[in-house]
């Protein structure tokens, strides 16, 4: 479905962003991976995805707080594969505590990584995606773009913000063959999510099931996570002749969590 389209996906050495990048491979995509981690395991998963989907396959080191190296990464695929077709805006991080005590450079990090590093990649990629006339941008957003949970100030508005950036490139890129999406997930059952649970389950007195249950899904009505397989389907369906006029969307995939 894919065959032909050259992808980008930010943060993709673990949890959701290596998802989507395997469905895009898997859909016939190329890939650039990008994001941290141990050397030796990013090149075990970027050799695993091209050579299970007969995909090139791409990584770049680039670190989504610095726009030169975020231009930098978008260069590289485009001189490499030749275009920019697809850009998937997937790296993020989070930080918990009461705006009183939030630390400022923390404040700084979420917002650079979760919103602006999405300015400057889609920035970088619509000038190559206008002349082209195809473009698929989504930007991994959050149920946290749609409704606020306490002491998540900076996630919440760098999530939010992802909304409106959304929203707005999408009207400016409308006419030309360009969608703009934002996935909103629900909780992902992410490396990062579950290292928590042990440790939850010890502070609180209670099983590691009800942790997932009780604490994590009380907010999530199916009390199901969300899977990164169904995450990655989605953005291959977004970037899909299916859904040319889907653009400007924030699609909540969270299991109800929004609708209450
Ligand atoms: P994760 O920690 O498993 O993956 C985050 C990725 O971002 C990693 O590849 C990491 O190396 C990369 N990254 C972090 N800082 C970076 C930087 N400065 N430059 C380049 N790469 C960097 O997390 P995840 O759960 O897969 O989250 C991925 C996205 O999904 C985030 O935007 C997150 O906000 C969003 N999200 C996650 C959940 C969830 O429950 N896990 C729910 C909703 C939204």
């Amino acid at each position: 479905m894919l065959h032909g389209k050259n992808a980008i996906v930010t943060g993709s050495t673990s949890g959701i962003g290596l998802g989507i990048a395997e469905a895009l491979a898997q859909a016939g995509a190329n890939v650039m991976m990008n994001g941290f981690g141990d050397a030796k395991e990013i090149e075990a998963d970027r050799a695993r995805l091209e050579k299970d989907h007969g995909v090139k396959v791409l990584y770049s080191p680039a670190n989504m707080m610095d726009r030169h190296e975020i231009a930098g990464m978008v260069e590289t695929a485009r001189e490499t594969f030749g275009s920019v077709d697809v850009l998937v805006n997937n790296a993020g991080i989070q930080h918990v505590a009461p705006i009183e005590t939030f630390p400022p450079e923390k404040w700084d990090a979420i917002i650079a990584i979760n919103l602006s590093a999405a300015f400057h990649s889609m920035r970088a990629v619509i000038p190559d995606m206008k002349e082209r006339r195809f473009g698929r941008i989504i930007n991994i957003a959050s149920a946290h773009a749609l409704v606020a949970s306490p002491f998540k100030s900076a996630y919440v508005a760098a999530k939010h913000g992802i909304a409106g950036l959304t929203k707005t490139v999408a009207l400016e890129a409308a006419e030309h063959g360009i969608t703009v999406n934002a996935i909103a997930p629900g909780y992902v059952l992410t490396p990062l999510v579950e290292a928590q649970i042990p440790d939850t389950a010890k502070a609180r007195g209670i099983s590691e099931e009800e942790v997932k249950r009780d604490v994590l899904l009380a907010a999530q009505p199916t009390k199901q996570f969300v899977t990164v397989e169904q995450l990655g389907e989605l953005a291959v369906f977004l970037c899909g002749d299916a859904a040319a006029s889907i653009t400007g969307t924030i699609l909540p995939v969270d299991g109800g969590w929004t609708a209450q």
